[in-house]
């Protein structure tokens, strides 16, 4: 075990192979995650945070692991339900995952901040590594496609993507703050990781949250990003369909350009070793090894290699 701070910034299903990788990692015990909201939206009168309950899941052993989200052994009598009923049931929620929902609309509502309902939910799954929302204000990431501006799961899971992106926004950011408990995870950081998260609707939202790059810039922490392309591909999701939209390539490249002045250094896959002379000459640190993580193993591997990487580059940069 080490003593280092680290704070993962994380997504859903990136994210949270990631935030296994951590937990189970030597950089455990001294962790953090601050997970994304901009996907949280309200269906059936409920408030669902899908990344943070992919998060949350996902350490608490509970995940689908086929699909990637959802809970293992769910079912779907209150949805089949709910649509007898005539209402819409393009977003798949299970009953387990249901309780979920109630529970945190419920406390939402009797007052609590979305911190201390995932705190909640987190106690409930046994999960100590302090899973937190970078802000408790709604910020909902909207596309725009077919000239009007829709939900993002309404281009996520009613539409799967499909639909050419004509703009995105995220609606509320500029209202929104940082909590101090996500702030005070980053200012102590040694350590911030971004996940191989979707550059775009996953991390971006979490960075454009008032106070989260102040934070990040008035740390010593040295900060480091996995890539989430390999090969020049997504291993899942719509990520190299939207990279265009931050004038950026759906790469390596496309990465470091996105993250440019923000990280110290860049983990890339094997596939794309190539890439690492430039990035170098751009100034980054440049780590290569397999990124993709489909078991345990994989998860714990990369998260520490690339851990035990940056460790090794910040203490460098100190004695310099
Ligand atoms: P979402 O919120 O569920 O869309 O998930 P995230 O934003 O956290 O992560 C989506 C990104 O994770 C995609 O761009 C994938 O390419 C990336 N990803 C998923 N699994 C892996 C993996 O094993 N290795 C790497 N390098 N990237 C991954
Ligand atoms: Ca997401």
């Amino acid at each position: 075990m080490t003593q280092r701070r680290i704070t993962l910034l994380a997504g859903g299903v990136g994210g949270a192979k990631a935030a296994e990788g951590l937990m189970h990692s030597r950089y455990g015990q001294h962790a953090t995650v601050i997970g994304n909201t901009g996907d949280d939206d309200r269906f059936h009168g409920l408030w669902v945070s899908p990344d943070l309950d992919t998060l949350v899941y996902s350490l608490a052993d509970h995940i689908d692991r086929q699909r990637g989200w959802g809970r293992q052994h769910e079912s779907y009598q209150t949805l089949n339900e709910l649509k007898a009923y005539g209402e819409d049931s393009w977003m798949t929620l299970g009953d387990l995952d249901f309780a979920t929902h109630i529970y945190r609309t419920n406390q939402l509502n009797q007052g609590k901040s979305l911190t201390q309902v995932t705190r909640s939910i987190c106690r409930r799954f046994d999960i100590s590594m302090p899973v937190l929302p970078a802000t408790n204000d709604v910020v909902q990431t909207r596309i725009r496609f077919n000239n009007q501006w829709h939900s993002f799961q309404e281009y996520f899971v009613q539409h799967r993507c499909q639909p050419e992106i004509e703009a995105i926004d995220y609606q509320g950011i500029r209202q929104a703050r940082i909590t101090p408990e996500a702030e005070a995870a980053i200012s102590r950081s040694d350590i911030i990781l971004l996940a191989p998260s979707n550059p775009v609707v996953s991390l971006n939202v979490i960075l454009a949250i008032p106070g989260v790059m102040d934070a990040i810039r008035n740390s010593q922490a040295y900060v480091l990003a996995i890539s989430p392309f390999i090969g020049g591909k997504t291993v899942k999701g719509p990520a190299d369909k939207m990279m265009h939209l931050l004038n950026a390539s759906s790469d390596s490249q496309g990465v470091a350009s996105v993250y440019q002045g923000l990280i110290d250094g860049l983990v890339i896959d094997k596939q794309d070793k190539d890439d690492a002379l430039a990035l170098r000459q751009q100034g980054l640190d440049v780590c290569v090894m397999p990124t993709l993580m489909s078991s345990l193993d994989d998860k714990i591997r990369v998260i520490e290699d690339a851990l035990d990487s940056a460790l090794a580059w910040s203490t460098q940069k100190e004695a310099c």
